[in-house]
């Protein structure tokens, strides 16, 4: 006899396609189709100027005494202690905004998610900003591994794709612009919430549309957009 023991395979999902858009200024930002969802990174941005405030200020202090000294271990052992606690309390909330993320896919009949990758991250040369891109790098990958694993979990495929001009270019006639403020606008008509520009690229881009016109009578029903209907943002996450 062989085993009768048979694993339950994950439950299969829907034809749907979200974008995803890591951001530097909101942690996810998707896009299904029709809606975009924002996900607020304003309390992971300040636990960010914590760390750095903490980690420049306990730098500082450790700069005026003698390498291993018995003051110096002291205070690498507080900043040790310090870190790891701001540490656990960024990992905590991307916890939470990627299990949120996961869940409200699974309930939309989604079966593809699709992030951008890491090359489309641009390293700034500014050295004062040095710290926060590796803060960002950080959480861009640590965003994509928990999104990865969490929506295997539920059998939701997970697809990576080069993000290059996703952020600039119109959804609906394939222009080129860069958005300097919250809203993206476009000369043919196309107005948008900048962050959710990217989403919508992202999942277009995987359908094969990206910068492809939108032309409103053609039949491809695949190759048409449909107007994104807004977009709700979810409230920070606060830690607990
Ligand atoms: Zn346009």
């Amino acid at each position: 006899m062989g085993y009768s023991k048979t694993i339950a395979p994950p439950k299969r999902r829907g034809d749907g396609v979200v974008g995803v858009d890591i951001g530097e200024i909101h942690p996810i930002v998707s896009h299904d189709g029709q809606h975009t969802e924002i996900y607020n990174g304003r309390y992971i941005r300040s636990l960010y100027r914590h760390r750095n405030k903490v980690l420049a200020e306990f730098h500082q202090m450790l700069s005026r005494c003698k390498r291993h000294s018995k003051r110096w271990w002291r205070l690498t052992r507080r900043k040790w202690k310090r870190m790891k606690k701001i540490d656990a309390q960024i990992k905590d909330a991307l916890n939470k905004h990627t299990t949120n993320f996961v869940k409200s896919t699974a309930e939309r009949n989604i079966g593809t998610i699709v992030l951008g990758d890491l090359t489309g991250i641009r390293i700034n040369i500014n050295y004062s900003k040095r710290s926060n891109q590796k803060l960002h790098q950080w959480a861009f990958s640590k965003i994509t591994s928990l999104i990865t694993y969490k929506a295997k979990e539920l059998g939701i495929k997970v697809e990576q794709i080069d993000e290059a001009y996703t952020s600039q270019t119109c959804p609906k006639c394939g222009n080129r612009k860069k958005s300097n403020n919250r809203n993206y606008t476009c000369k043919c008509g196309f107005k948008y919430h900048r962050d959710g520009v990217g989403a919508i690229n992202i999942r277009r881009k995987y359908l094969g549309h990206f910068g492809v016109p939108v032309v409103a009578d053609m039949d491809n029903q695949a190759m048409k957009m449909t107007p994104p209907l807004g977009f709700r943002l979810k409230v920070p996450v606060a830690s607990s």
